[in-house]
């Protein structure tokens, strides 16, 4: 037997290694099956080009859990290790592996955003152990060895019986970390780092149902057999190619990432590079909830088919996060902090070809089935707006499909808007007013009286669509939102209007004083407009830009260059001069019925607008029913 002593500097490695990464002791499993997985990958490739000339056969990996003995074993069939191989990859790699981890880990550590599970290799076994025995056999023609190390540098090394060719770890689990000896925990484990991994992963038996022999009994249980459990499914739909795969398989993988999900995602994307970097994935939209915190299923990143995280910031453009999925590259650099990775040029380029193909994907759906995307447009709005609000290149793509749906239904992507506006227009070089509405129902006066002027009125309801207008209006030259009830609509309507007013310039001016001696303290501005007799006789619109700078604060960003102050509230009342109403109020004789005509007038106008709330809403009411009984 032979002993020795591993070279590394620092004396006892493990407690520190231990103590750097206490909530990160699970990764050990990952870590060694990932080995094993390795081990036998090479072998595979080995006998493929003749250079181990041994049957491969059909290769697993075991876990085996003993509560009693404290022990977990991880056995593999792959390459294994002669005693030289050994001394040289756990003595000396791993270890030299370990000390390296530990000099980053040691300044990295203070920054607080590092990425904690990333490849720690062998030596992670002794976060959970207090005794780790190897006991391996090479595919060569040479004895097996008994490797064993109890986390000092000092090593045994002799000799063993065993006969079939693999490695078999066992770890001796210690007195702090027997939640690892739990079947549940080890298969919680399994399952969230190892569903995906290439070589199948066997851990206990499970019983199986047969068919009924055709002779069997109506009440015949059906026969059962025990069969190995194997976690994990070893040829995931990403590795494959995207010829290989149907609609269903998509779907079906999608149920696999995420059991508990109940709803079909809308469609997917498969991703598939190999130069100048490596990445394959397949990213789904799934139904978005308007309640966009609520973002438990999230994308998975995997190294190799290993599961590294779900927190893929950085490395997925923000805005599409809220997407679900798998990404798989080896090129992510994960033993750094965030902030690193994000400046990483490797990184930078996985993002920017995730949202070239997330924009390319949505074009080419959006041009082989208008229909079917207009469907979905509601569900994945929220996903492009953003996306085209946060990064320059995808707005450039995303202008040519993003939709605006009208409040009768009806889609125009904004070069179809446009001409559709300008159309409408006498002179076609005016700045183009783009009319739209919130709310279809507490919006509906105005929007009847936008369209009965033939306007076309879009729907724009999303969350932050205050502020893609803002980035519209700049970025498109001479274009402007405005709400249907903001007062840019009254200057539409003028222009558009040829009515002649019926009142004289003098009995405007009457009106208008007598109103403003009516509501004077309400803070209205009032103008006096000429209309059809038919538009209403009091109409309240708001300035667009402070309504929607008042929005864009509650949404965030934007309303920034004001600081947190309050918007002061902006409204304007326009009177109809035309309308029959208002004349009757320049006639009626007695200033009592006047002032009662205004009042209930105004707030008539201000209860189409939805601002007649509380008491006054109550008052309105009671004297409502007082003027009609
Ligand atoms: P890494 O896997 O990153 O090289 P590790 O510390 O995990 O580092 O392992 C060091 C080396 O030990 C491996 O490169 C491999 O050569 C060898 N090794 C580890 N586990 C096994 C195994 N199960 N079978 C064969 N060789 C192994």
């Amino acid at each position: 037997m032979a002993k020795g002593k591993i070279n590394v500097s620092v004396e006892n490695i493990f407690p520190l290694i231990k103590k750097f990464l206490y909530s990160d002791h699970e990764i050990f499993l990952r870590e060694l099956i990932s080995n094993a997985t390795d081990a036998t990958l090479k072998l595979k490739h080995l006998t493929s080009i003749g250079e181990a000339k041994i049957e491969y056969g059909n290769p697993m990996i075991e876990i085996k859990v003993d509560k009693d003995k404290k022990q977990i074993r991880i056995t593999d069939q792959g390459i294994g290790m002669t005693e030289d191989e050994v001394k040289k990859y756990i003595n000396e790699v791993a270890f030299s592996g370990a000390e390296e981890f530990l000099d980053k880990y040691k300044d990295a550590g203070k920054d607080a955003g590092i990425i904690g599970h990333f490849g720690l290799g062998f030596y992670s076994a002794f976060m959970v152990a207090e005794k780790v025995e190897i006991i391996t056999k090479s595919f060569k023609d040479e004895p097996a060895v008994h490797w064993v190390c109890d986390g000092s540098p000092e090593f045994t090394l002799k000799e063993a019986k065993k006969k079939d060719r693999g490695t078999e770890i066992v770890l001796h689990v210690a007195e702090d970390s027997t939640e690892f000896l739990e079947d549940s925990k080890i298969r919680e484990l399994l399952t969230k780092y190892n569903k995906f991994m290439p070589i199948p992963i066997k851990f206990g038996m499970k019983t199986e149902t047969l068919p009924k022999p055709e002779d069997a009994k109506e009440d015949d249980p059906a026969p059962t057999q025990e069969v190995d459990d194997i976690i994990n499914n070893p040829a995931p739909a990403w590795t494959k190619k995207p010829a290989d795969l149907k609609d269903e398989d998509y779907k079906s993988f999608y149920r696999e990432l995420y059991p508990m999900q109940f709803e079909e995602p809308l469609f997917h994307i498969h991703l598939n590079v190999d130069y100048p970097f490596n990445l394959t994935g397949i990213l789904y939209f799934p139904k978005l909830t308007n309640d966009l915190n609520i973002q438990k299923d999230r994308i998975q990143l995997y190294q190799n088919q290993v599961f590294v995280t779900d927190n893929v910031e950085g490395i997925v453009p923000e805005f599409l996060t809220m997407l679900r999925g798998v990404i798989d590259s080896p090129d992510i650099p994960l033993n750094v902090s965030r902030s690193y990775l994000q400046a990483d040029g490797a990184v930078k380029k996985i993002s920017s070809y995730i949202t070239k193909k997330v924009a390319d994907k949505l074009s080419s759906l959006f041009k082989s089935n208008r229909e079917d995307f207009e469907q979905k447009w509601n569900d994945i709005k929220v996903v492009i707006e953003y996306g085209m609000l946060s990064e320059e290149k995808f707005f450039e793509k995303a202008d040519k499909f993003a939709l605006y749906p009208t409040v009768d239904g009806k889609f125009f992507t904004f070069e179809e808007l446009q001409n559709k506006i300008k159309d409408n227009q006498t002179d076609k070089d005016e700045k183009l007013v783009v009319l739209y509405a919130s709310d279809k129902e507490s919006q509906h006066s105005y929007i009847e009286a936008a369209k009965a002027k033939g306007y076309e009125v879009l729907l724009m309801d999303s969350p932050i669509i205050s502020h893609l207008m803002q980035k519209l209006e700049t970025s498109k030259e001479n274009l402007s939102f405005a709400r249907v009830d903001a007062d840019h609509l009254d200057n539409l309507i003028k222009k558009e209007d040829t009515a002649i007013s019926k009142l004289s310039d003098e009995e405007k001016e009457k009106l208008k004083g007598e109103i403003e001696g009516v509501i004077q303290e309400k803070g209205y501005t009032i103008q006096m407009e000429a209309m059809d007799s038919s538009a209403s006789p009091f109409i309240i619109t708001e300035p667009e830009f402070m309504r929607r700078m008042k929005e864009m604060q509650q949404t965030g960003g934007g309303g920034g260059m004001f600081g947190m102050g309050n918007m002061p509230e902006m409204y304007n009342l326009i009177v109809n001069t035309n309308h029959e109403l208002v004349g009757e109020i320049l006639n009626t004789k007695t200033a009592k019925k006047r002032e009662r005509l205004i009042n209930q007038s105004l707030d008539l106008a201000r209860l189409s607008k939805g601002l007649l709330k509380g008491e006054e809403l109550t008052n309105f009411i009671s004297r409502s029913y007082e003027m009609i009984k």
